[in-house]
């Protein structure tokens, strides 16, 4: 059976043309892009280019980026590197729904005796700026805030959040893992010091990422070691992944708009088809604004768990909240910070949307839903308790 793979905010199928690109790395051309030797020089020229692409992505300078091991790494190495290099600094803020690769990073701070503001989100998901400008002071070493969720999908307003922090000199990093390649960035237009890129989110392999360090902003580095990465990043490249990013790169900026509106199409079929067949049923976050590919979808009274593994027997892969949080029954930090009440926050489904999806995908999707939730909730007391006219249905069928 095939797979009809609707997860790609966990993480996306490599592009062929990326494979391509990195084949030869992976075999005949395997030299140390440090060597003296022309043979590993050749390599350095090829980083040099994969750089040019990355930066091209996000309209940066090639120096402005830094490779590095995933999102992660960039995430953790944008906040570390913004407090070691304001050492006085004490206060540091972020919001309610950021990936663990923030959020647990800031409460380790917080144990640590860092002040920690975590800046709220209404029920669609949308920060709450006054929140976060009432909340900056001289003692604010860094902000974090994601471009755009994972969970969600739900796009935060950067561009302006950028020009207010950088008017008060204040260091601002976003996550932009999930945004870079899904939609236009342009780091001339957002005045953000730091920007973190996962490869494996934009059809380049995994264990790759980069970060983009504005020219000018103080930098402390987080993994030391050689004098790779102009002594920004310690460690020998990851040449073939980091060939694979650049290729990929170009690849997202090709078609861009053209992608993206076949990608949101399919999405909003999804969205209203199952919204129209499946009662009790509701999108999590801001509908305006969100990514082209998500959408979060709530089913009250039923299991999140129970409708991927549903799902999983006829081949198609989803997510239910974060995939970091899978296998944890606790509805997602980000559903409960927009309040979304526990009922619908334990049945909520994230699909997210690649430009591989087809018509015919979206198709067997919508029609094999609604009867996996109707199944579901014969079995669920919660349902029969909270939905007469559902049970009076089921008795009568
Ligand atoms: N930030 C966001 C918003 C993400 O969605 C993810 C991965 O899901 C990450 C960071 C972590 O990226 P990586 O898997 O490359 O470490």
């Amino acid at each position: 059976m095939n797979s009809i793979y609707v997860d790609n905010n966990a993480t996306t199928k490599v592009d062929p043309k990326a494979i391509e690109a990195m084949l030869p790395y992976l075999s005949e051309f395997y030299g140390n892009p440090s060597s003296m030797h022309s043979f590993g020089g050749e390599i350095g020229k090829k980083i040099k280019e994969a750089r040019a692409e990355v930066a091209s992505l996000i309209n940066a300078e090639p120096d402005e980026i830094i490779f590095t091991s995933c999102g992660t790494e960039s995430n953790n190495t944008a906040i570390l590197s913004g407090i070691h290099s304001l050492p006085a600094k004490k206060h540091i803020i972020t919001t309610r729904v950021e990936h663990p690769a923030v959020k647990n990073v800031y409460e380790n701070l917080a144990r640590e005796g860092y002040r920690v503001t975590f800046v709220p989100v209404d029920r669609y998901g949308r920060i709450n700026l006054d929140y976060l400008y009432d909340n900056l002071t001289d003692d604010t070493a860094i902000v974090s805030i994601m471009w755009a969720n994972n969970e969600t999908g739900v796009i935060f307003p950067i561009e302006e959040i950028a020009k207010v922090l950088s008017e008060k000199d204040i260091l601002f990093h976003t996550d932009a893992v999930q945004a870079v390649g899904k939609i236009p960035i342009d780091v001339q237009k957002v005045n953000a010091g730091m920007l973190s890129i996962s490869g494996h989110k934009i059809h380049a392999p995994k264990g790759v990422g980069a970060l983009y360090l504005r020219k000018g902003t103080r930098f402390s580095p987080f993994l030391i070691g050689g004098h790779q990465e102009k002594g920004r990043r310690g460690g020998t490249e990851n040449v073939a992944s980091i060939i694979g990013l650049g290729k990929a790169s170009l690849l997202a900026m090709e078609n861009l708009a053209i992608k993206n509106s076949k990608t949101a199409q399919l999405r909003d079929r999804l969205e209203s088809e199952i919204l129209k067949q499946v009662p009790n049923s509701m999108v999590n976050g801001d509908k305006e604004n969100r990514l082209p590919g998500t959408t979060n979808i709530s089913f009250e009274y039923v299991e999140g768990e129970a409708i991927l593994l549903m799902m999983n027997e006829l081949g198609i892969c989803a997510s239910s909240g974060s995939a970091c949080t899978s296998g944890s029954l606790e509805p997602s930090h980000v559903l409960r910070a927009m309040g979304i009440p526990y009922t619908a926050a334990h049945g909520s489904i994230r699909f997210s949307l690649s430009k591989y999806n087809t018509d015919e995908e979206v198709d067997f999707i919508i029609k094999n839903i609604p009867p996996i939730i109707e199944k579901l909730r014969q079995l669920s007391p919660f349902w029969h308790e909270n939905n007469q006219a559902g049970t009076a249905q089921a008795k009568s069928a």
